[in-house]
């Protein structure tokens, strides 16, 4: 994946503020920050949507999110934080190497979630459970 950015960041062929790596993820700070401090974390390998990623690295990608959740609650005192990340072009997803967003928050800082909520109707909420459960693998 030579014309990825994120390829070209854990390669070190392009610049980035790095915070922290392993040996399978890589987490530096987003150029575009939601909040300074937005942070990002990738696994160095180029997969493009989070359940592409081989289990033992999501596991490390899930223990490295901790860890920076929990320096950048200490080092800026946000009001909270968002851990998101977004699958595919319709789900919002710009560069198409997985990464999650790790964002501190803050009290009126603007950024909002606007989901127009659904209701189930009777019966509906056990089918949509039943179509999932049913593929569930493991
Ligand atoms: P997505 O919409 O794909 O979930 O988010 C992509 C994120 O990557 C955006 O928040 C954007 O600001 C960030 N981004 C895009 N290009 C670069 C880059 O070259 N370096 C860094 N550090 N972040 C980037
Ligand atoms: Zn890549």
């Amino acid at each position: 994946m030579n014309d990825c950015i994120f390829c070209k960041i854990v390669a070190k062929e392009a610049p980035a503020e790095i915070i922290f790596e392993t040996d399978k993820t890589l987490a530096f700070l987003d150029i575009n920050p939601i909040n300074y401090g937005h942070t990002l974390i990738i696994p160095k390998e180029h997969y493009r949507e989070f359940h592409e990623i081989p289990d033992e690295v999501s596991q490390e990608l899930i223990v490295v999110i901790s860890k920076i959740s929990r320096a950048i609650l200490e080092s800026l005192k946000p009001h909270g934080y968002n851990i998101f990340t977004n699958n595919g072009r319709f789900a919002g997803q710009a560069i198409m190497h997985c990464h999650f967003h790790i964002v501190p928050r803050f009290i009126n800082d603007g950024f909002k979630f606007r989901p127009h909520p659904k209701s189930y109707r009777k019966d509906e909420m056990q089918l949509y459970g039943n179509l999932i459960r049913e593929k569930i693998k493991n």
